[in-house]
């Protein structure tokens, strides 16, 4: 029994530890928003190139969300 529990310990590690790692992952998602067009996406890239027409570096601002 000592054996079940154990794996049933480590199946709840490695989903917890899934749940984090996405968890992380969202938050380091950024919503961009394309002042050529106005579109707003979210990225998680550095330097994101607008899906609608294609602008990227300065035309691409990052939009600041209040939580
Ligand atoms: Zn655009």
């Amino acid at each position: 029994m000592a054996i079940v529990k154990s794996v049933d310990v480590v199946k709840m590690m490695i989903k917890s530890s899934y749940l984090y790692l996405n968890f992380k992952r969202r938050s380091e998602m950024k919503k961009f928003r394309c002042i050529l067009c106005g579109y707003e996406w979210e990225s998680e890239e550095e330097n994101p190139v607008c899906p609608v027409c294609g602008a990227s570096g300065d035309d691409v601002v990052v939009v600041e969300e209040d939580k």
